[in-house]
């Protein structure tokens, strides 16, 4: 297989589960991280490395190597690899998604962000979502009629911080994530919840369903829940590990053991809160975005910019919803038609927010 972001959070992962199940690693692309990439291209030999930047190929152990968008699309197009895994980060994500689908390749989907600003014009058979709760919803599907899926959140960072605080929380903070061990970006997405819409929209995608909602439950063992017509309710529940997510994502199924079973009695009680848009602004927006999916590459966009500026120190945390919200606002009647429309929106709503 191919795996994309093979440093990231979900890259390492992805690796641990290769080495387990001894697969065959034919491409390695990842960004700054060379050290962990050298471990790596030691450890699963793979013919073809591609890294971000120029100036750090002489320190890449391969001799294969080259750099940059471009060279991540050649990988993917000249590879014998019928499986790619996408944990790249961002919008930056969606070329490589592209290029998998044109190429008949299987793709193990961890970086959401592609079906965010573009399920539309995504080949949804050929995904299998790396997310603990799209996998959970997918674990409970039965040929029975549903009413209603429900996606789990954890709440983040600051779920129990005090309201009046917010503006003036640190980065450091805000990277303090109470459940996951997770990336940068997606640890302020959890921290803003900005991270659960996308995870609605990309429910909305899989499942062609638009009954969704979500809840914060605090320990992260349920991760999602059907409400089918006849009145029952089933819900996913396993250890936070995104190794079983990933697992099913590459190997279709699974029938060893990849984690220890949740422990009930040890767990004790479970505790549930509804996701208030006091603490959480960009929650404002939920019912709009589920009806007009359009609006994704707008969200997105918006939101990459602000968490950008927020990890660099130049807006505060409370702005980063505040800056989403205006350019939801200020765009909220674009309509795709092309995917090329979609990288035109992308440019625009950033350069509205940049400025
Ligand atoms: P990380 O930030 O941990 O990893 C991102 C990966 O992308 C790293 O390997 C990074 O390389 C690489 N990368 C960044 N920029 C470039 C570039 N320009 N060229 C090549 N490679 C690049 O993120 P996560 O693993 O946490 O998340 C990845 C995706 O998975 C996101 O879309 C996230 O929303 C999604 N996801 C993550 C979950 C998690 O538990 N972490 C759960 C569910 C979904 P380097 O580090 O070497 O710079």
């Amino acid at each position: 297989m191919i795996v994309l972001g093979s440093t990231g959070s979900i890259g390492v992962n992805t690796l641990n589960i290769a080495r387990k199940f001894n697969l065959n690693v034919e491409v390695l692309v990842a960004g700054r991280n060379i050290e962990v990439l050298n471990a790596q291209i030691k450890e699963f030999n793979p013919k073809k490395v591609v890294i971000a930047n120029k100036e750090d190929i002489h320190n890449v152990d391969h001799s294969n190597v080259s750099f940059g968008e471009e060279s991540i699309l050649e990988a993917i197009q000249n590879s014998d690899s019928k499986t790619v895994v996408n944990a790249l980060v961002g919008f930056l994500g969606l070329k490589p998604t592209l290029k998998a689908i044109e190429c008949g390749k299987k793709i193990a989907l961890a970086n959401k962000e592609s079906l965010v600003v573009a399920g539309k014009f995504i080949d949804q058979s050929k995904l299998s979502p790396i997310d603990s709760e799209h996998f959970g919803l997918w674990y409970l599907l039965q040929d029975k009629k549903i009413n209603s899926m429900l996606v789990t959140a954890s709440g983040g960072s600051f779920r129990d911080y005090p309201l009046d605080q917010l503006a003036n929380v640190s980065i450091k903070e805000a990277l303090n994530h109470p459940n996951w061990s997770m990336g940068n970006k997606i640890t302020i997405d959890s921290a803003t919840m900005t991270n659960k819409m996308f995870e609605l929209m990309e429910a909305a995608w899989l499942f062609d369903i638009r009954k969704l909602d979500a809840i914060i439950e605090t320990k992260s063992l349920i991760h999602a829940l059907i409400n089918f017509e006849d009145g029952s309710t089933t819900a996913h529940i396993a250890n936070a590990s995104m190794q079983l997510p990933i697992a099913y994502a590459i190997l279709g199924k699974c029938d060893e053991q990849i984690l220890e079973p949740v422990d009930l009695l040890q767990v004790s009680s479970l505790e549930f809160k509804k996701i208030e848009t006091s603490r959480y602004p960009i929650w404002e927006a939920k019912d709009e975005i589920i009806s007009n999916l359009d609006l994704g590459v707008v969200l997105n966009a918006a939101n990459e910019v602000a968490v950008s500026k927020f990890l660099n120190s130049e807006i505060g945390f409370l702005d980063v919803s505040k800056m989403t919200l205006n350019a939801l606002n200020k765009f909220n009647n674009v309509k795709p038609t092309t995917i090329e429309n979609i990288f035109e929106i992308d440019k625009e709503v950033r350069a509205y927010c940049e400025s």
